[in-house]
């Protein structure tokens, strides 16, 4: 990745002068005409583009009306109970430094009302008591609203600079991961999300670098829960180049929790509800870095679209013995029994939903469509239906529906109906608007979206590669969700080139898993 080119000394005279630690905050609250801020700059070097998951025009092929035959006995057996724990149990016996930022007279980003020191410690303190519920010990740079820790600034001469206080006290405290506390601005105020820096010149680089990999995607999905789809920064881990992320002897990362600047995430910042929550998935992520760092391998679930109607590449799918995830249309002539067939072959199965898209034609949709058009109550009658054609599913993702995964009370109704059943909600992701994951977040569903699709161009080299290139990604941010179709336009070499591909996943340390081990 690129390194932001600032001039260190420069950085360092200009940081001790302000007596500031965040540089973001520092060009803000100090020199708002004159200096862009990191982000600003940041964005000149092309690290803040959207990433791979933008989402992709509607599917819209005809189901293959193909008529084979499914059927085949094999053993039944229950389907592998979800095991999210994980992550925080690798919490057990860590040491977490947490560097809050600002404090004192320096207030940090922000206006009286909401102030960054103020955040950044009422995030700590919660943050520090969540990972230690989940076994760490955890250490604050400082506890109160002042320059530094107390118990730094005891231990070291008065002279020294706030930076240097810091410096010292992670270099004082053994620990296992580093994160520095703040919050972000930017004069463009549409900026918002979280943001995770590191510095690739800290000796432990390469892992600070994983663990912001690792919280940015975490997080990244996180906010996707509170905020609506097109409101959503996709931010990509910067290269900070701060020196208390240089100089720490441990991975370090300083996380922008929000931004200031933005509107909307300061209301979100003042909610008690909100930064409960965003310090659970610290956490979550934290553990997730620690345990892919004692070799826990990166996860990908692989969802396979379109079934129910018997469509090509259906047979050869359900003799794959792997955790793959089929999505089964409903009201389809097969729907029941494909369903039936894959529970009994160990594969989670989850009701894929027509929904209604922007531009379509009417072929591609399956029998009851939810449209736009519908009330709640025969959203609720179609969702009940299907449920009762597609028996064994955990969960639903969508069948095109660009257009009602946009709209906010279809959505609602959806995810109220995916809590009621227990279900998952997967967005497929074909539309920037989407407002299922926040939907699934306001009724505390859990949710996954879709990474990459991997038949975009319907064959099997530029799917081989697709398959790479997820794989590339899970193993750089510990998990990834891929969406592939049966049917006419080339389910065949779809599901031939999963066939082939996965070795080739699994070599490079990647665990096939079903969508509820990624769903959250
Ligand atoms: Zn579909």
């Amino acid at each position: 990745m690129k390194r932001i080119a600032f001039p260190r000394l420069l950085i360092l005279g200009l940081v001790l002068v302000a007596g500031v630690l965040s540089l973001v905050g520092w060009a803000l609250v100090n020199q708002p005409e004159q200096s862009l801020s990191l982000i600003d700059k940041a964005k000149n070097f092309s690290l803040f583009q959207p990433d791979a998951s933008t989402p992709s025009p509607d599917k819209d092929q005809e189901p293959s009306a193909k008529d084979q035959e499914l059927s085949r006995e094999s053993p039944d057996s229950a389907p592998p109970p979800k095991d999210l724990a994980l992550p925080y149990k690798s919490l057990q016996g860590k040491r977490i430094l947490l560097d809050v930022g600002h404090g004192g007279s320096d207030s940090g980003a922000g206006s009286t009302q909401s102030q960054e020191k103020d955040i950044n410690l009422e995030v700590a303190r919660a943050l520090k008591t969540v990972l230690e519920h989940h076994g760490a010990a955890v250490f604050l740079s400082r506890d109160a609203d002042q320059a530094a820790s107390s118990a730094a600034a005891n231990a070291m001469d008065s002279n020294q600079s706030t930076i240097n206080q810091r410096i010292a006290w992670a270099n004082n405290t053994p620990g296992d991961l580093l994160i520095g506390l703040h919050m972000g601005t930017s004069r463009n105020n549409k900026v918002r999300g979280s943001l995770l820096l590191y510095d690739q010149n800290n000796s432990f680089a390469t892992q600070s670098q994983k663990a912001a990999d690792v919280l940015q995607k975490e997080l990244t999905a996180f906010y996707s829960r509170y905020v609506n789809a097109g409101d959503i920064y996709k931010h990509k881990p910067a290269d900070g180049n701060f020196p208390v992320l240089r100089q720490s002897p441990l991975p370090s990362v300083t996380l922008e929790m929000g931004f200031l600047s933005n509107e909307k995430d300061r209301a979100l910042f003042l909610q008690p509800d909100f930064q409960k929550a965003l310090t659970e998935r610290i956490a979550y992520g934290a553990g997730y870095y620690f345990s892919l760092d004692a070799g826990q391998l990166a996860q990908m679930a692989i969802i396979i679209d379109d079934l129910g109607n018997n469509a090509d590449g259906t047979n050869e799918l359900l003799e794959l013995g792997c955790p793959i995830t089929v999505a089964i249309m409903p009201f389809m002539h097969a729907s029941a029994k494909e369903s039936a067939l894959a529970h009994e072959r160990n594969f989670e199965v989850l009701i894929h939903l027509s929904l209604e898209a922007e531009r379509s034609v009417s072929t591609a949709y399956t029998p009851n469509t939810i449209t736009t058009a519908l009330a709640d109550d025969q959203i609720r009658k179609i969702i009940n239906e299907a449920k009762a054609s597609v028996p064994h599913a955990i969960g639903l993702n969508n069948h095109m529906g660009s257009k009602a995964t946009a709209d906010t009370r279809v959505m609602s109704v959806i995810a109220e109906q995916a809590k009621e059943n227990d279900w998952l909600l997967v967005d497929s992701s074909t539309s920037q608007n989407s407002q299922m994951s926040k939907a699934a977040g306001n009724f505390g569903v859990p949710f996954a979206c879709r990474d990459f699709f991997i038949d975009n161009e319907h064959n099997y080299a530029s799917s081989v590669q697709s398959l790479m290139a997820a794989a590339a990604d899970a193993k750089r941010t510990g998990n990834a969700v891929v969406i592939g179709h049966v049917g006419p336009d080339g389910g065949k070499s779809t599901v031939k080139a999963i066939r082939d591909s996965l070795p080739k996943i699994q070599a490079m340390g990647i665990e096939l898993v079903p969508i509820s081990k990624i769903a959250k």
